[in-house]
């Protein structure tokens, strides 16, 4: 299977970010061959991190957020074939049909086509999202149109209704963040470390609401007005509704394909869904090396979409096969950096390793004795230092032994 050679055409479907990375590897690994990217979108490959961030609080613009310029298309030799989404997969002919007609065959398909922002069953067309670049233009066309001071509801406090609250204070405006757990990043983090985090948006002056039960958003006028009701009967105006309430991964296209699609794409751990088709990013269910055996996870990360494609890229050019992948990923909310390395489940115990003064911490998750994963709140040195205890399976009193975290001498093991 593996060795591609200049005579193939890899056709890859999605061109953000897992997309366009599986383009710059196959190519930093010699591929020469013919490459297309296909993206539904208008624009070329961009980075989502930012929107909810620099573009959302007004420091960046979207351009910034662009990751495919002209000089490194050109410099990767990439046909991007923009603006109709693919619509069939033929695996067996390795053929995609496009929205308007087109048929791209190859040789090898690479499906990257991530997910989209989850609407709720009263969704309409008044309520902003904050996935894609047009949605960001979109709402921040609105929010240059308010006032200081004006409310803002974000329905959700998850990473991204976290984070646009954060940046919708820094514009000076009212953010009031409606969430219907009992708190926020309940169901992400779990119990103990949700409530470790619970007083952030306090301190930072923002109001979050939990236990929230929304019965519906009404537009007012057709300019982003509107009100939040809820299932006792209250109302909260708005001069803008933006719900925040998690993704579902882009994989309708692929029904009748014959590809086994159970929360995304299913792939091995070599990333393959068929002979010379592959999946990688937010829409691949993978077999997860670092985890319990049969484990399958999708990930929406950005660091596990570009280690994705690295290994990708890396198993199709010289057949080496992927490494054992530690997911990461960071969040920028209320004027803190939270971080976690690993995939726990929301039920796995969790003891604070580290904590100082200033409030910031360092936690260790584990199910039956075993480590699973890091979180750390302004803690990235020490959650850094930690990464060892997740590269080999280790124990949990092994761990507390080592205290990588303090960078120590027996850090790496007793070997070491
Ligand atoms: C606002 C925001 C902030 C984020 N912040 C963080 C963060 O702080 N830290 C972190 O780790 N992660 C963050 N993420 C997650 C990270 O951005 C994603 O994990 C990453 O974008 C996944 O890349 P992807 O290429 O798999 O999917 P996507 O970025 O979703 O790209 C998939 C592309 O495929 C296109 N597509 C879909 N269907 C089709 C089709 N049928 N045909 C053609 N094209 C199609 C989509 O329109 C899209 O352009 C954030 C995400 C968002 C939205």
């Amino acid at each position: 299977m593996p060795g591609l050679s200049p005579a193939d055409h890899v056709v890859v479907v999605g061109a953000g970010l897992a997309g366009w990375r599986t383009c710059e590897e196959l190519r930093r690994h010699g591929y020469a061959g013919r490459l297309s990217l296909i993206g539904d979108e208008p624009h070329s490959p961009y980075d989502r991190p930012p929107l909810s961030k620099q573009v959302m609080s007004g420091k960046w613009t979207l351009e910034h957020t662009t990751l495919a310029t002209p000089e490194k298309l050109a410099a990767a030799d990439v046909e991007l074939l923009l603006g109709a989404g693919a619509t069939h997969l033929d695996v067996a002919a390795r053929s995609v049909t496009l929205s308007d007609g087109r048929v791209v065959t190859g040789t090898h398909v690479v499906i990257a086509t991530g997910a989209r922002a989850r609407r709720l069953a009263f969704h309409h067309d008044a309520l902003f999202e904050v996935r894609t670049r047009d949605d960001v233009a979109r709402l921040t066309t609105r929010l240059s149109a308010l006032d200081p001071g004006e409310v803002v509801a974000i329905i959700g406090a998850g990473f991204i209704g976290a984070e646009v609250a954060t940046a919708l204070a820094a514009r000076g405006l009212r953010p009031v963040v409606l969430e219907a757990a009992a708190r926020p990043l309940l169901g992400v983090l779990g119990e103990e470390v949700s409530r470790w985090l619970a007083s952030l948006p306090g301190d930072a002056g923002i109001d979050v609401r939990a236990d929230q039960r929304i019965a519906g958003v009404e537009a007012v006028g057709d300019e982003g007005d509107a009100e939040v009701v809820f299932e006792d009967g209250a109302r909260l105006a708005a001069r803008a509704v933006i719900v925040g309430v998690g993704a579902q991964p882009n994989v309708e296209w692929l029904e009748g394909s014959g590809l086994v699609l159970d929360n995304g794409v299913v792939v091995d751990e070599r990333h393959q869904c068929a002979v010379h088709v592959a999946a990688v990013g937010d829409v691949a269910n993978f077999a997860w090396s670092g985890g319990e055996a049969g484990e399958h996870v999708r990930v929406e990360h950005w660091q596990v979409a570009t280690d994705h494609a690295a290994a990708l890229a890396r198993y199709w050019t010289t057949g080496e096969e992927p490494g054992r992948l530690i997911p990461y990923f960071w969040s920028d909310q209320y004027g803190r950096k939270i971080q976690m390395l690993g995939h726990p489940r929301r039920d796995d115990d969790v003891r604070r390793v580290k904590e100082t003064d200033a409030g910031q911490w360092l936690g260790l998750y584990s199910r039956r004795g075993l480590v699973t994963g890091l979180v750390a709140l302004n803690q990235p040195r020490a959650l850094m230092l930690s990464k060892v205890l997740l590269e080999t399976p280790t124990s949990l009193d092994d761990a507390l032994l080592r205290a990588p975290w303090d960078g120590g001498p027996s850090a790496r093991g007793p070997s070491a």
